[in-house]
This record gives C-alpha cells, sequence and structure tokens, in this order.
C-alpha cells in the first residue's frame, strides 16, 4: 500500500492540471472527537459528490481525506465525461435483467446531465466542451462498435448517438489511423481539477466540513447502541453512517473490498500550447476522443490549446520508464503532423477496475456503504454515485440497490499474486485483440 501512495504521489508531481488548477483552500485536519450524520472517507469526486447531495437534505456530514481534495484520481484524469459504464451493459443484462440495465444505462446518462447541472448552479470553472467520440482503429473494431451502436438504438432508445464510418471520421479528426466513429454529443470534457474543486467548494458552501491530511486509519461499524466511529491519528468522527470511497488506497481500512479492485496505472501528457487554429484542426469542435482498442488512447484539446493525450497501462505499480517521451510517441502515431510539438507534462494516476469492469457499490456492514470500482470511467459516474448513495442513507435505497445486487468478485492469488495474475489476463486480452 505505502508503494502504491508513493507511485500516487510521484505520478502527480508533473501534472498540468496542477500546474493550471484554480487557488484552492486549505481544510485543517481533524483533530479531537466530533459528530457528524455521515462520514465520508474519500475527497474525491465519489466522496465529494455525495457529501454535496447529503448536506444539501440537511445532514451533518464530514469528509475525511488522506492527503489533498481532489489528490488522486479526480484531480489527474483525462476529463472526458462519458454514459454508459467501463464493462458495457453487459454484466447489467446477464446478471440483473434487461429493465434494471435500461436503468442503469439512464442513470449513467442522468450522471451527465448532472455533471453539466453543477457547473451551472454552482459557476464552476473547468473548460466544459460538448461532444465525445469513441473511434476504431481496425476493421474488426469497426464492426465491434457498429454492432454496438445499433445495440444501444435498439435497446436502450440512445437515438442521440450518431454513426461515422470512414470517410466522416476522417473529416472529423486529422488523423489517417480511425475506420470508423460514433459520436455522443451529450459528453464532452472538463478540467477535472477544477471541476472536483468546484464540487468540494459547493459541498462546502452547503455545510458539508472537510478535513484534509486526514487519514482514515479504522472504521468501526455502529453496534449494540454505539455508533460507527471512523478515528485518524489525531481525531475521531462518531456518526450514523460511514461511506468509504478511497478508490485504490483503501488497503488495510478495508482489505475485504480492496481485494475487488486492482490498481491499473494510467498515464497522460501535455503538449505545449498548439495556438487556437492548430489545436481546432486535430479534432472537430474540440470533442473529446478515444478509441475502443482494449488498451486505449484518449485525448482532447485544452482550453489553452494544448492537446492532453492519455494511454498505456501499467498492471503493476511501476510506471513506464522515461513516460514522456513513450506517451509522444503514442501520440505522434495519431498526429505524426505534431512532430515538431514539445510536451511539458507527463503525469498519471491508479483506476480501480474490477473483475467485469462494472462498478461495484455496496455495504460493507449495515451502516457503512462503499462505492469503487469504477474501472477508468468514473468522472461522470462518480457523481450519481454519489446521488445514490446519499439516497440510501436517506432511506431510498432502490436505486443504490440496483448496483449492490451486481456480483463482483475478487481478484485470485492475494495481495502477492492479484498482479501477476492481472498481467497475464491482461496479455491475453491483448494478444487476442492483435490476432
Ligand atoms: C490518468 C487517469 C485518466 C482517467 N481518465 C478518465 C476519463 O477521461 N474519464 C473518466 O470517466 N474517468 C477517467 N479516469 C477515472 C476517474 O478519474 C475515476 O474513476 C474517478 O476520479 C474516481 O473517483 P473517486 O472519488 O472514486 O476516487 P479518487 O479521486 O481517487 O479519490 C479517492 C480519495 O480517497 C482518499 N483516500 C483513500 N483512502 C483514504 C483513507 N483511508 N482516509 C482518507 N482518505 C482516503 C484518497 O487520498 C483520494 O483522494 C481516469 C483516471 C486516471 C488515473
Amino acid at each position: 500500500m505505502m508503494r502504491l501512495q508513493q507511485a500516487c504521489d510521484a505520478l502527480a508531481r508533473d501534472s498540468y492540471y496542477e500546474a493550471s488548477a484554480q487557488p484552492r483552500p486549505d481544510h485543517a485536519p481533524l483533530r479531537g472527537s466530533a459528530r457528524a450524520d455521515v462520514c465520508v472517507v474519500g475527497g474525491g469526486l465519489a466522496g465529494l459528490s455525495a457529501a454535496l447531495e447529503l448536506a444539501q437534505r440537511g445532514m451533518r456530514v464530514i469528509v475525511l481525506e488522506a492527503r489533498r481534495i481532489a489528490w488522486g484520481a479526480s484531480g489527474r484524469n483525462g476529463g472526458q465525461a462519458l454514459a454508459g459504464y467501463a464493462s458495457d451493459m453487459e454484466p447489467f443484462e446477464r446478471q440483473l435483467g434487461a429493465d434494471a440495465a435500461r436503468q442503469a444505462w439512464q442513470m449513467s446518462c442522468e450522471a451527465l446531465d448532472l455533471m453539466r447541472q453543477r457547473i451551472a448552479q454552482h459557476a464552476i470553472d473547468c473548460d466544459w466542451t460538448g461532444g465525445a467520440l469513441t473511434v476504431a482503429v481496425t476493421p474488426k473494431k469497426a464492426h465491434a462498435l457498429r454492432a454496438w451502436y445499433e445495440g444501444m438504438r435498439a435497446h436502450y432508445a440512445a437515438d442521440h448517438l450518431q454513426w461515422f464510418d470512414a470517410q466522416a471520421t476522417r473529416a472529423a479528426i486529422a488523423s489517417q489511423r480511425y475506420c470508423a466513429g460514433v459520436l455522443d454529443p451529450s459528453g464532452g470534457h472538463v478540467h477535472p481539477l477544477n471541476y472536483t474543486l468546484g464540487v468540494a467548494r459547493a459541498a462546502a458552501q452547503a455545510g458539508a466540513t472537510l478535513h484534509e491530511h486526514s487519514e482514515a486509519l479504522q472504521v468501526q461499524p455502529g453496534g449494540g447502541g454505539a455508533r460507527a466511529r471512523v478515528r485518524t491519528a489525531d481525531g475521531d468522527v462518531q456518526c450514523d453512517w460511514v461511506l468509504l470511497a478511497g478508490n485504490v488506497n483503501l488497503g488495510a481500512l478495508a482489505p475485504a473490498l480492496a481485494r475487488r479492485v486492482m490498481p491499473v496505472g494510467t498515464y497522460m501528457i501535455a503538449t505545449e500550447p498548439l495556438g487556437a487554429a492548430r489545436a481546432d484542426a486535430l479534432v472537430a469542435d474540440r470533442a473529446a476522443v478515444c478509441d475502443n482498442q482494449f488498451v486505449l488512447d484518449y485525448y482532447r484539446a485544452s482550453a489553452d490549446h494544448r492537446l492532453l493525450f492519455g494511454g498505456r497501462v501499467s498492471y503493476s505499480t511501476v510506471s513506464p520508464r522515461d513516460l514522456a517521451a513513450t506517451m509522444r510517441a503514442g501520440m505522434l502515431r495519431v498526429f505524426p503532423q505534431l512532430h515538431d510539438v514539445a510536451v511539458t507534462h507527463a503525469w498519471g494516476g491508479f483506476v480501480d477496475i474490477t473483475m467485469n469492469r462494472a462498478p461495484d457499490f455496496g455495504r460493507a456492514a449495515p451502516d457503512v456503504l462503499y462505492l469503487q470500482g469504477f474501472s477508468g470511467h468514473g468522472l461522470a459516474l462518480t457523481g450519481l454515485a454519489g446521488r445514490v448513495a446519499a439516497e440510501a442513507i436517506a432511506g431510498q435505497a432502490q436505486r443504490f440497490d440496483l448496483f449492490a445486487r451486481l456480483q463482483h468478485r475478487a481478484f485470485p492469488g492475494g495481495d502477492a499474486l492479484r498482479t501477476p495474475a492481472l498481467v497475464l489476463g491482461m496479455l491475453w486480452y491483448r494478444l487476442r485483440e492483435l490476432l
């Protein structure tokens, strides 16, 4: 766990988002005993979204963040706000049936609405730009994308999706790499760190208390007349409910949950500013783009006209050597015309993938809820996750329970063998893609 935290720290140092973040307040560490209706562990988007929703319902909320607000994936990600799930709808359909799967899809669309509403309502300055394109690199992947597109329109009423053939895709993206695409006009992209800081500000304004540098070291569920209790090094919170939203960093705090997610590293670079015209020429209307490869490329233009390009993965906590150069090579595979452009920032973070890549929400105890397993697809979905967790705490658990009914398996091999087992599994998928 210590190694993972050190890797997370190292990968945050050279982040373009940190370099372009808006000023942020410090939140004092927790000292002494405090009382709350709900104690939220984790100051990323999942925890902050829940804190905002709960505070808006008049509950007393305390958020404990081990480092700084938005230190984790929420402050470092590709910024792509997408409908749906990393797993796609298959686990929902197979495990819960067609009606529940349709409800889950609708909730993922609500997640996008919620993001836009929060940005407008709380005046969050985070460069929202509409449009998200998913593209295919090979005819085989174009075939899979077409099947997905037709399935979504036929079974999920996703009539807003637009099919792009090879010609339309090449007209939309100044690259010869792609042979098909699907545009989702309801998706988009943001500066994720500024968005997360904006949600934190909204939660604080609604009445939630945020504590930074306050790692939760022990969670004791309530019982026998006693309330739940969360301890930090310098204090403790007594509460009626605990919500765990710590992504891959929960570790010893909740080992049974930690075994159900695997930390997978993913990386980004930012170029120097390209100028408005050159940035505009890369992708029509500056939509966000990701491909549908197993190890995918994702990219978008920033408000100051850089290309922000993400990709690669690491299934150990070891980052690729010479990260900037490796990532730059990936970017030039897509846009060779950027050969003269310098890379100014390279960073990364960890995503919490589940075995089936569907999100993992549930109850660790009757009064301890958790949200995890966003599997690299959590920017929008964390907002909805926080909302359904707040609904469950307020007594309306139907939507939370739809997710909680999904079955998840722990990764095999225990802590020591989980990573090698995953590496082998992932290599197998990668190999299948190349065949
Ligand atoms: C490089 C990268 C690119 C990505 N790109 C995209 C994208 O384009 N689109 C998309 O949808 N998703 C993307 N994701 C995934 C997305 O960022 C995550 O799914 C989402 O941010 C998860 O939010 P979270 O609140 O669950 O976790 P986090 O943001 O990681 O927050 C968890 C917080 O909990 C804190 N914590 C953990 N344990 C404790 C404890 N014991 N006590 C107190 N605090 C604790 C951590 O310090 C951390 O700040 C990407 C992720 C990465 C890393």
